[in-house]
């Protein structure tokens, strides 16, 4: 099936009709437009209210990417030992997998999906299955989407770019929506999980996980002295350099929790893991040193009253099969 046959007008959900160069709905008249290669059918582009910026995101990925990197490669770009990125990959990418794996569902969408690694990496367990992955970065959008087409897999995997507070999709399509790191870089976290319920078939699953806000904190705090003294032997500024940061918002567990429920999910599962300091700071231990960190990570995971030292959430949420209505 081709991505034009499925997709909906993200603004009123009507059908839309594929000309030449563009996609026009019937319901509203609203055109969208190609970038390269993709459908862009972003809806909102910036929010002064929140500082949230769709142009931030494209060049921020397009200064530090320079092309499709799969896991490995993003690990290696940053230093991280491959032993340590085991372990991180073991604590949510493989549950994730995992998940799929057993399920073998018809359609998943991978919001915020970037360069689409997650997609391919989820394709080799479950074959039958159609992925959509959309962005908000047009620039990554496209890199899936050059990979789409070098593989050969245009009937399995689908890239467009779009906002997750407007989905271009119609109701109760997909079985399974995945949004990895995530949720804390959405303009509007409610509306999108509103929409992504739409988009979900009755007994369908979200799988959600972002940073847990408290542990954030703690290890930016506890990198402050060993960042400085490393500036200061290397002869570096003191100063932070001034780098162009998407928007993030790391929600705490009570917003989130609200948030669920409020768009009407059943929270079926809810754990912490990954109990290292983040990967960005990985590069900068000692070998030796991290391999017993990471033995410390392992043993942590497994005692359950030190879960809340876990630095991400891993979530899963179910769409409930019949609507309560409160009389
Ligand atoms: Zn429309």
């Amino acid at each position: 099936m081709n991505i034009e046959n499925t997709l909906v007008c993200p603004s009123c959900k009507g059908q839309l009709s594929q000309a030449v160069d563009n996609l026009s709905c019937s319901g509203c008249g609203k055109h969208y437009a190609r970038i390269k290669n993709v459908w862009n059918l972003r809806t909102v582009l910036s929010d002064p209210a929140t500082s949230w910026d769709a142009e931030v995101f494209d060049q921020a990925y397009e200064k530090s990417d320079g092309g499709f990197k799969d896991r490995e490669m993003y690990a290696s770009s940053f230093g991280i030992p491959q032993f340590a990125d085991k372990y991180l990959e073991s604590e949510k990418e493989s549950r994730i997998k995992s998940f799929i794996c057993e399920r073998k569902p018809s359609y998943v969408l991978d919001l915020g999906c970037s360069s689409g690694w997650l997609s391919f990496e989820m394709s080799e367990c479950s074959p039958s299955t159609v992925f959509y992955g959309i962005d908000i970065s047009t620039y990554r959008v496209n890199l899936f989407q050059e990979q789409i087409t070098a593989r050969n897999c245009q009937q399995k995997m689908h890239a467009a770019s779009a906002n997750g507070e407007n989905l271009p999709f119609r109701d109760d399509f997909f079985d399974i929506v995945v949004m990895d790191e995530v949720i804390e870089h959405l303009q509007e976290p409610g509306s999108t999980l509103r929409e992504i319920k739409r988009v979900l078939k009755p007994d369908g699953y979200l799988i959600i996980t972002t940073p847990s806000r408290f542990m954030t904190s703690f290890w930016k705090l506890a990198a402050l002295v060993p960042t400085f003294l490393k500036r200061l032997f290397k002869g570096e500024s003191l100063t932070r350099k001034k780098t162009i940061k998407p928007y993030e918002n790391i929600l705490p567990c009570s917003i989130l929790k609200k948030l669920f429920e409020d768009a009407g999910f059943e929270i079926q599962k809810w754990d912490r893991v990954i109990f290292l300091p983040h990967e960005s700071y990985l590069q900068h231990i000692p070998v030796p040193l991290l391999k017993i960190m990471l033995l410390k990570a392992r043993l942590t995971g497994k005692i359950p009253f030190l879960k809340f030292l876990g630095l991400h959430h891993f979530i899963l949420l179910g769409k409930p099969s019949k609507e309560i209505i409160c009389i």
